[in-house]
């Protein structure tokens, strides 16, 4: 709990100090309020008339008290044009001053004041009371002040806190950010999203065997060990049934010698010394160099398909369809 709360502001805004003097108002000499215990001991002798110096403002101050409180407020606006606040204090804890939504202020109306009001109150409404009691009533303490008026006077500032940094800006730009974030972020998982389901989408096809990503120029392939080693290694003959057309290696363009040479077979029918063709499959590319179809078995998936790879597909595919 604040021990200062705000019960109105009349428009003052925080940053806007209130400065002036503290004034107890001048209570009617027949009003019952001036016979009430919480009063400060000099309140009735504050001569505000006698001030030399008119260009400090004055701040109102009363204890609560719930029947005075209207009048307190009426003196103190009638007392001097240029009030500048006004304090109601307690002497204690208790939480005897309602805040500014209380029903209570439905009874006062803090809009026909045109000066800010705040409650005090707990140990700085003692503070405020017995600083003006002591100044009021020892006058060895005024040894020290430049009284021109023969009475001291208690100055008051009254800070309202720093100005406040412009909430509606911030919260404004702040908005803004976390929409950006927010465009960024969905953008972000929608493309990765659409990747992952166009990526998904060729293996599909690439294991049906709808796209051949070699044969098309898509992405080069090469031939893994475990599928080269599948592939016949057989003795060189002239068997016609064997299918064999070659007498040499295109490769390395030597002659095939018969039965003494050893062949590697591929699923294509070509044949080539294994020392010429097992590194071009396994590091240049899985098309026979010959008749440059795919080594690779029907549906084979490559361990990545990159986002380029799928790029490119779509892009030959588009091309295609035109
Ligand atoms: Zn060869
Ligand atoms: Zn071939």
């Amino acid at each position: 709990q604040p021990n200062v709360i705000t019960l109105f502001t009349a428009g003052a805004n925080s940053g806007d100090d209130i400065m002036g003097t503290l004034h107890f108002p001048e209570l009617l000499a027949n009003s019952r309020c001036r016979n009430i215990s919480e009063l400060p001991t000099t309140s009735l002798v504050d001569d505000l008339s006698k001030t030399s110096n008119v260009q400090l403002h004055v701040i109102g101050f009363a204890p609560w008290v719930p029947d005075c409180n209207t009048e307190f407020l009426d003196r103190a606006r009638d007392d001097r044009a240029d009030i500048s606040g006004f304090f109601f204090y307690t002497l204690d804890y208790i939480d005897s001053i309602p805040g500014a939504g209380n029903h209570y202020w439905g009874g006062i109306k803090l809009r026909d004041y045109n000066f800010p009001i705040y409650g005090m109150r707990g140990r700085e409404g003692a503070f405020l009371m017995d600083r003006y009691t002591e100044y009021a009533t020892n006058k060895s303490l005024l040894d020290d002040i430049h009284n021109t008026t023969g009475r001291a006077r208690i100055f008051v500032e009254v800070g309202t806190g720093r100005p406040a940094p412009l909430p509606g800006l911030w919260l404004f730009l702040l908005i803004v950010l976390a929409v950006l974030v927010l465009i960024l972020g969905l953008t972000s998982l929608s493309m990765h999203l659409l990747q992952y389901r166009r990526r998904r989408s060729l293996r599909r096809r690439v294991m049906a065997g709808e796209v051949d990503l070699e044969a098309l120029g898509i992405k080069r392939l090469t031939v893994p060990r475990r599928i080269l080693d599948k592939f016949p290694l057989r003795p060189f003959t002239l068997d016609k049934d064997d299918g064999y057309s070659q007498q040499s290696c295109s490769i390395c363009l030597e002659d095939f010698v018969v039965d003494g040479t050893t062949v590697r077979e591929l699923p294509c029918k070509h044949i080539y010394h294994p020392a010429c063709i097992d590194g071009f499959l396994e590091q240049q590319s899985s098309l026979c160099p010959l008749c440059k179809s795919s080594a690779l078995p029907k549906g084979y998936l490559p361990k990545q398909l990159t986002n380029r790879t799928v790029r490119r597909e779509r892009y030959l595919r588009r091309q295609r369809e035109r």
